[in-house]
């Protein structure tokens, strides 16, 4: 079987967020079930430096006023999964990061840009093209609303169809643009409406990818059914209902040999699951280097975060100070939002002894936090599917998650009947809001104190097998019942 990947991002060459991850782990883990699945990736200035290519000799004109794209070819970092990259310098070739400059404004033709990489994906399954490339895809597997178009361009192609799976990370994220931009998009005024591409007197293209698209799959089964809910669905929830026959939640695995604590390099000891002593020399480094008190009985809580509204920093924000008097410590690894920024620094002065707050994007950082921490925060509004809570529990971290999506579909909560089970591996909180969110800390530090206690939840945390293994088997399935 031969599947086009087609993506904005894809660990490790460009990521801003978790959908690089899977785009990263994902395919690897399918070509090792024999599936010959190949990404499509845009030609950012970060991913011609990271990988070398070739040119395919394939040129493929894209939109009205942009540039004709040049193919190339090249394998990711891995050494096996190919890479189609959409070389297109006047869209892809510049500094900052796939969707915002390097002030954080998203990119005024970021329209163009991911229509660029839908029309390119319609057109690489296509006959003509496939035969030029050597690899002709029996589906198309297409990535949140930057790809979203491509089922829509394959409708308005005379070529051969080929199914197209769109999976949605993020429903909060939708690529909405002014109806204007219609013309550059090179659709057909014909698209531009309910039955179509149209929303709201706009273009959206994540709701052209859920009209057009043979299957929608999200990145976890309480998620598919979530966005099928008002609070959820950002206005999309009517079509998500009448697809729901269409519709699966398939969860994200996590790459174990990259998140592995018995062999990190990015950690200053490895540990396992049966001698936990590195992790706490984990802590205790972790405390000396970015300057709190060393101290290892204090409970470490730790956070790696996109800073915006749909992670809850604002609850811990408030919460903090509450936190912090139970004689707990907090370090958090993030950027975003400028309030929510400004607000945690604030707190860093007021307790540098018991704050961290790391304001940026760091790799190295996030493993550290991870294997140091005793409890990792996600108090998240809502979350697809969330991957930090599951490199927590490898960790042996415990995370605190609200129950939505991915968060409930991975975390076993601390209650009796799990503690005598020995499945417990998390603390999960119901009410979206801070009370909620501090009651559960105060009952997590409790735990902390009994120590043969929490060493089995860590333990159980452990054990956990989040690899792709069983994601990939899901949708090789799914890839079969599509091709049929
Ligand atoms: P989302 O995709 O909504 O941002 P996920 O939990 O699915 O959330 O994935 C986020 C990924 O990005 C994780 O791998 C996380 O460790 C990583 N990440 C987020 N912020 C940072 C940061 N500031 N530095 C390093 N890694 C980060």
């Amino acid at each position: 079987m031969h599947v086009l990947f087609v993506t904005s991002e894809a660990y490790p060459v460009v990521k801003t967020g978790g959908l690089a991850d899977v785009s990263g782990a994902l395919p690897a883990a399918l070509r090792q079930l024999g599936v010959d699945v190949r990404l499509l990736l845009p030609g950012y200035t970060c991913v011609l430096d990271a990988i070398s290519t070739h040119d395919t000799g394939v040129v493929l004109p894209l939109l009205p006023d942009v540039e004709a794209a040049h193919v190339r070819l090249g394998k990711m970092p891995d050494g096996e999964t190919p890479v189609y990259v959409l070389d297109c310098p006047s869209l892809y070739r510049r500094s900052g990061d796939p969707y915002h400059d390097e002030q954080g404004l998203e990119w005024p033709d970021n329209h163009l840009r991911f229509a660029a990489l839908s029309k390119a994906a319609a057109l690489l399954a296509s006959p003509n093209i496939a035969l030029k490339l050597k690899f002709q895809p029996e589906l198309i597997h297409c990535n949140d609303w930057q790809t979203a178009l491509t089922p829509a361009y394959q409708h308005y192609m005379s070529s051969v169809q080929r199914p197209v799976l769109l999976s949605i990370h993020n429903m909060a994220y939708q690529g909405v643009f002014a109806p204007k931009s219609l013309p550059a998009l090179g659709l057909p005024w014909e698209s531009f409406s309910v039955q179509g591409l149209e929303f709201y007197g706009s273009v959206s293209f994540l709701k052209a990818g859920l009209f057009y698209a043979d299957w929608l799959n999200t990145v976890s089964s309480t998620y598919a059914q979530e966005i099928q809910t008002k609070d959820f669905g950002y206005g999309l929830q009517g079509l998500l209902q009448h697809r729901q026959d269409h519709l699966s939640g398939l969860l994200n695995g996590i790459d174990i040999q990259q998140w592995n604590p018995a062999t990190d390099k990015c950690l200053f000891a490895n540990y396992d699951a049966e001698d936990l002593s590195g992790k706490a020399e984990n802590k205790q480094a972790l405390q000396q280097q970015l300057g709190l008190a060393v101290e290892p009985d204090a409970p470490l809580l730790g956070c790696i975060t996109r800073l915006t509204e749909q992670k809850g920093i604002d609850w811990v924000v408030q919460v903090l100070p509450d936190i912090l008097a139970e004689g707990a410590q907090f370090v958090i690894l993030g950027s975003g939002d400028s309030k929510l920024e400004q607000a945690l620094t604030r707190l860093a002065h007021a307790y540098p002894q018991q704050i961290s707050v790391t304001l940026g994007y760091h790799e190295t950082l996030s493993h550290r936090i991870e294997a140091a921490a005793d409890i990792f925060l996600m108090p998240s509004r809502f979350e697809p599917c969330g991957l930090n809570q599951m490199y927590s529990m490898r960790y042996g971290t415990l995370p605190i998650v609200r129950r939505t999506g991915g968060l409930a579909d991975t975390v076993i909560p601390v209650t009796p009947a799990h503690i005598d089970q020995h499945t417990a591996t998390g603390f999960v909180f119901e009410s979206p809001n801070a009370e909620a969110l501090l009651q559960t800390v105060q009952y997590a530090l409790v735990v902390y104190r009994h120590k043969a206690l929490w060493r089995m939840l860590q333990r159980n945390a452990m054990q956990r097998d989040f690899s792709w293994q069983h994601s990939a088997q899901a949708y090789f399935k799914l890839y079969q019942q599509l091709s049929a």
